[in-house]
């Protein structure tokens, strides 16, 4: 799957909960923690591949699926070439908590130990209904 496929994908099931959700009268708030991976699991089952084991993208007490994805990411799906290595993805804040996953010289973007866009209090600062405005600088890599 390509990365811009995957966004696409997911940008469309964001928005079908979202306006769901709006259409029952749910805050802003409300919204962000109906994104609680806790609820989510029960509620959203085709959201992620990891509801089906109960599972967690990051180890993390309270994790949101607000922002899966992350307004920091930059991918390419054709890749940018980086002296021996070809780039597909990183991080434009370079995270201290990010890393690069190496294979073939092919580089994408590790994310795997950075809780930034996990948490409630980053989500209300960057929000917005539509998943994409938050996300509109991702495929800009
Ligand atoms: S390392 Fe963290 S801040 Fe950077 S793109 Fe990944 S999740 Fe976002």
């Amino acid at each position: 799957m390509t990365y811009i496929s995957w966004f696409n994908e997911h940008a469309l099931k964001h928005k079908t909960i979202v306006d769901k959700l709006l259409k029952n009268g749910l805050s802003k708030e409300a919204i962000v923690d109906y994104f609680d991976f806790d609820n989510m699991v029960k509620e959203e089952k085709d959201f992620c591949l990891l509801y089906q084991d109960n599972k967690k993208c990051h180890d993390m007490d309270s994790l949101n699926c607000y922002l899966c994805a992350c307004p920091h990411f930059r991918f390419n799906d054709t890749g940018r070439v980086e002296g021996s290595k070809i780039k597909f993805s990183h991080c434009s804040i370079d995270s201290k908590y990010g890393s690069f996953f190496e294979n073939d010289n092919k580089l994408h973007q590790d994310c795997t130990k950075c809780e930034i866009p996990h948490k409630k209090s980053y989500i209300l600062k960057h929000f917005d209904y539509d998943f994409k405005k938050i996300m509109k600088d991702c495929s800009s890599f």
